[in-house]
């Protein structure tokens, strides 16, 4: 029988092992850990939390990601299984404590028949054999070398640069409009792939000033090490001069306000779509270090976006991720080596629960090829379909940045009020049809049998 190697015990790793395991394949878990360590990691155990406790929300209903912990539990997940074992009180967050958490899960896999674990660091991906690498942020420097010399050195990312991400129809449209700059294309996805928010110079200067005084995170020591490519959050754009983004990234040029076309803009800040059903639009050169709080004071200065919601907030982190649109299938493997899968934070998803989710998916998979069934991928409509559709290929190749899950990766759901009045029944809407679409795929197979 085959046998799965697994690389890269975290959250990922841990989920595709007992996923493949329960389904009854053979698992080898390669952990460099804690022979060779991370700037983050502080342990040698499984599924360690590298900072905060929290996998955030657990509300099934309103939240994405707590949609994302019902179908984990629902698919026997063992990340979940050991969160709710080693649960702390956190209001509806579910929050855990981590040292537990961690012995919980490595004594559940080490006692696993089916699994095994080697102690050692994988700087080679042999092209025989089945393997899900599952490395995370911090792939260590030799693995990352043997990827990019598989898939190209543009094609794997050491730093992520994360823009905000803000909902359509949270946009105030009798501000903002609709317009590439120089009116670029003809065709109508170039006609909608910008928004503009026009400012005037006092609230230009405002804006300035209060990006000045935001409060800021640092980076971890260690984490830019060797790395960091120069990609400047807007507030170091600021403190070069006061005039710097007016250059840059709120350049006010090739621009017409239809709803003042006399009055020239000061400066005009630019959304781009960014997923194909044009839900979701990212601030143009907005990537920050500012505190998530300070990020939504910020950027609600903005004219249009003063009552904006946003899918995620911006940031800079030491983040190794594939350009995965481009280089992985719908059903995560590598497209020019199909025995690599790829599973977690490097395939471009974002935080503990969407990493093991993807490992959730990843292990199922696995277990078809292993038995020479092509399965029938989660569907679109559900958090896992919706986040593996979008980094798969409803995502932009050109602009791919990781991705936490939400509600605008989703299908809509027609015949309900959009914009904020019918926010609670549009998410129930959503999370209802998820989970009962959930459940035929699960008993369709889920990917194991069927
Ligand atoms: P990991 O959990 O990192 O697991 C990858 C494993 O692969 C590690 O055990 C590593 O030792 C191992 N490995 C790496 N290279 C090799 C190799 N060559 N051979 C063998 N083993 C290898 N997410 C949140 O949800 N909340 C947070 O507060 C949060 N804070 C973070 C803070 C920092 C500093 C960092 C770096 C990340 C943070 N994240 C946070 C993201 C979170 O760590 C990831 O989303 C999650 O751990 C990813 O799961 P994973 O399985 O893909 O990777």
């Amino acid at each position: 029988q085959q046998v799965l190697n697994i690389v890269g015990g975290g959250m990922a790793g841990s989920e595709a092992a007992w996923q493949a395991a329960e389904a009854g394949l053979d698992v080898i878990i390669h952990e460099m850990r804690p022979h060779t360590g991370t700037f983050a990691h502080q342990t040698g155990q499984l599924a360690e939390m590298v900072c905060s406790n929290s996998f955030r929300s657990d509300d099934s209903e309103q939240n994405a990601v707590g949609l994302l912990h019902w179908e984990m539990r629902a698919a026997g997940g063992l990340i979940m299984r050991m969160a709710d074992a080693c649960r702390l009180p956190a209001g509806g967050a579910l929050a855990v404590d981590r040292e537990h958490f961690a012995n919980a899960v490595t004594d559940a896999l080490m006692s696993h028949p089916k699994i095994t674990r080697q102690d050692a660091e994988i700087t080679e991906l042999p092209k025989e054999g089945q393997w899900i690498v599952a490395t995370g942020p911090l792939t260590s420097g030799a693995l990352a070398k043997t990827i990019a010399s598989k898939t190209g050195a543009d094609a794997l990312a050491f730093f992520d640069a994360i823009a905000p991400i803000v909902y359509s129809d949270s946009i105030d449209m009798s501000k903002a409009w609709m317009q590439s700059r120089y009116d670029k294309g003809e065709r109508e996805e170039e006609r909608t792939a910008y928004l503009n928010c026009p400012m005037d110079k006092e609230t230009y200067d405002a804006f300035i000033d209060a990006l000045l005084v935001a409060d800021k995170t640092e980076f971890h020591e260690g984490e830019t090490a060797g790395y960091f490519d120069g990609c400047l959050p807007i507030e170091v754009m600021a403190e070069r001069g006061r005039e710097t983004l007016r250059h840059g990234p709120m350049k006010p040029v090739g621009l017409t306000n239809p709803h003042m076309p006399e009055t020239k803009a000061h400066a005009v800040v630019q959304l781009r779509r960014d997923n194909k059903l044009g839900t979701l639009f990212n601030i143009v050169g907005f990537q920050t270090k500012m505190k998530y709080g300070a990020q939504t004071d910020v950027f609600r200065m903005i004219p249009g976006l003063e009552e904006a919601r946003f899918a995620r907030l911006g940031g800079i982190h030491r983040n190794t991720f594939l350009n995965s649109p481009r280089l992985l299938d719908e059903q995560l493997r590598l497209r020019t080596q199909p025995n690599l899968r790829f599973a977690g934070q490097i395939t471009g998803v974002e935080g503990y629960v969407e990493s093991a989710a993807m490992g959730l998916l990843a292990g199922r998979l696995a277990v078809a090829d292993a038995t020479g069934r092509t399965p029938t991928p989660p569907p679109p409509t559900t958090a896992t379909g919706a986040l593996v559709t979008h980094i798969t290929g409803g995502a932009d190749a050109k602009t791919f940045q990781p991705m936490n899950v939400n509600f605008g990766l989703f299908p809509p759901v027609g015949g309900l009020k959009s914009g904020r009045r019918g926010r609670k029944d549009r998410y129930k809407a959503y999370t209802d049809r998820a989970k009962e679409d959930w459940s035929d795929w699960l008993s369709s197979g889920g990917a194991v049998s069927g």
